[in-house]
Order: C-alpha cells, then sequence, then structure tokens
C-alpha cells in the first residue's frame, strides 16, 4: 500500500520508500548503520530458496549467509528479468595511499605513478536498483 494514499505500491515504489528511510539513518548515524550492514550470518537452504530474501554464497563454500539488505530486498521484492532485489548498498572505491577515486574495484589507481588496486571503501548510503 501506498503509505500517503492507500494505492497499492509496485515493488520499486517500496524499494524506493525503503532507500529513502535506510539513508535517512545512515545520515543520523553512519557508524551504527554501516556496521549493522556489513554483518552477515549463516543460514539455512530453506531460507536461501526463499523466492524473494536475497542471500550471499562464498565462492566454493557450501553454505549461504544473509545480512539485512537481504531480508530488506525480500521485503520490497524482486526484479521481474534478473531476480535481483532493488535496494543496493553503496560504498566508496578508494585507493589505500591516495584515498577516495572515481572507478571500479581491481583497477589501478587513477593518481600519476600510484599502482594500487582500488579497493573496497566505507558505505555511503543506500540506492534504488533499476530494473536489469
Ligand atoms: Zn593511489
Amino acid at each position: 500500500m501506498n503509505l500517503e494514499t492507500s494505492e497499492p505500491m509496485t515493488n520499486r515504489e517500496l524499494a524506493k520508500h525503503a532507500v529513502e528511510v535506510l539513508n535517512r539513518a545512515f545520515k543520523s548515524d553512519p557508524v551504527a548503520i554501516e556496521q549493522l550492514f556489513n554483518v552477515r550470518v549463516d543460514c539455512n537452504d530453506a531460507l536461501a530458496n526463499d523466492p524473494t530474501i536475497q542471500v550471499g554464497q562464498v565462492v566454493g563454500a557450501d553454505n549461504y549467509s544473509v545480512g539485512a539488505i537481504g531480508i530488506i530486498n525480500g521485503i520490497c521484492g524482486t526484479m521481474r528479468e534478473s531476480s535481483w532485489g532493488y535496494v543496493a548498498l553503496v560504498y566508496s572505491v578508494e585507493c589505500p595511499e591516495h584515498g577516495k577515486q572515481d572507478g571500479s574495484i581491481a583497477e589501478t589507481c587513477p593518481v600519476d605513478g600510484c599502482t594500487i588496486d582500488l579497493q573496497m571503501g566505507g558505505l555511503e548510503g543506500f540506492q534504488v536498483l533499476d530494473e536489469r
């Protein structure tokens, strides 16, 4: 239901509302929210096979793990085509030597003469993904 008009909300509208609330929480206490969303716990096959909840699996491992973002995506529903969730965590990309950079993880730092691979930095907030 749309919280203001009582009209049914699409999955994407629900995700947009969730992202607004999550970004408000992150703005209020970024340290607490980053700690909360960095936690993953082991989960069983029944939860891993839920139709909408998103779980992770380490490559080569036979067990699954779930975090708060997977549950939130389970509430908001998945995209028709990909079965991905709509709500995504946004992390910065950083060079350990030169700080935050534009670029992708595992690309080389763009600073002249630097040969260090960029790494995932801190949580910067939440965003709604487009259908893919
Ligand atoms: Zn660098």
